[in-house]
């Protein structure tokens, strides 16, 4: 079966996960922009930016992997606001390179003023900066949107303020053209709610395990529900996806729902940028 990977920053890996990844059936591999481990200058993010939508999709197309990627600046970064205006200023001139799927992952980390100051500064841009793509023919009322939010005991509050946010900006904010990422047990609820799609993120260590996952799509459904192993430069797997996918198999989860959930969400949720390559796939064309 296929796979398509929502959340992995490919920067931080190997070319041999790559490879490993392409062994495992992931076909496609969404990139969100993330903090490096360390603050970066203005000029650094332009170089990262390029890395993400030159280096990468050629790294990735050695092994026949699509890479798609996010950008922006970070929730880590946000607290100084001069810096982020004048990152905020290069993000337009990325939006519309050929494997850019909009703005993400964006959001809040620590909760503060300022991360949710710079939130509603993406969440503007990815509105204003529209036009140019409506009129090269996309449709939709914005940039699609991938929302990371905060770990821990700031993730509920958290959670609740980024939806907030969201609703002040009315009928400009398309549900169905945003990703709200993290997701756990006591948040899946309020953002499926509200009509968002909804991202679990896999980690090996101290956050959602491929039981806890498959215990939420038991509990809350296959619609609008994704699953990402989100590897980066720490303690991460980009096979945790695929550990999930095994979870729901044993459990005699039928062939349809991990399609829905693995590869047919994913390729719904991107396939609303047209520059998206997959497309979704019917059961007996897997079963062919
Ligand atoms: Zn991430």
């Amino acid at each position: 079966m296929f796979i398509i990977d929502p959340h992995c920053h490919m920067v931080s890996r190997t070319t041999a996960d790559y490879e490993t990844m392409a062994l495992a059936g992931v076909v496609a591999i969404s990139e969100p922009a993330f903090w490096a481990g360390f603050d970066r200058s203005p000029a650094g993010f332009v170089d990262y930016y390029r890395q993400l939508t030159e280096f990468e999709p050629k790294r990735a197309a050695q092994f026949g992997i699509d890479h798609y990627c996010w950008i922006c600046l970070n929730p880590k970064e946000a607290e100084d606001l001069g810096k982020a205006k004048e990152v905020l200023a290069e993000i337009p001139k990325f939006l519309d390179k050929p494997t850019v799927l909009g703005v993400g992952e964006i959001g809040l980390n620590k909760n503060t003023p300022n991360e949710a100051k710079v939130f509603q500064q993406h969440v503007q841009m990815a509105i204003d900066t529209w036009e140019k793509s409506k009129a090269a023919g996309a449709t939709g009322g914005h940039h699609l949107i991938l929302i990371h939010t905060p770990h821990l005991e700031d993730k509920l509050k958290g959670t609740k303020w980024t939806l907030e946010m969201l609703k002040d900006f009315g009928s400009k904010i398309d549900h169905s053209r945003v990703l709200i990422d993290h997701v756990e047990e006591h948040t899946i609820k309020i953002v499926k709610d509200a009509g968002y799609w909804a991202g679990m993120t896999l980690y090996p260590v101290s956050k959602c395990t491929p039981q806890r996952a498959v215990d939420m799509i038991e509990m809350h459904g296959a619609e609008r529900l994704m699953v990402n192993a989100a590897a980066d430069w720490g303690v991460s797997d980009p096979l945790n996806t695929h550990r999930t996918m095994l979870e729901a198999k044993k459990r005699g989860h039928a062939l349809e729902t991990l399609m829905t959930v693995f590869y047919n969400n994913p390729a719904r949720f991107f396939g609303q940028c047209p520059k998206f390559k997959p497309r979704p796939m019917r059961v007996e064309e897997v079963r062919e």
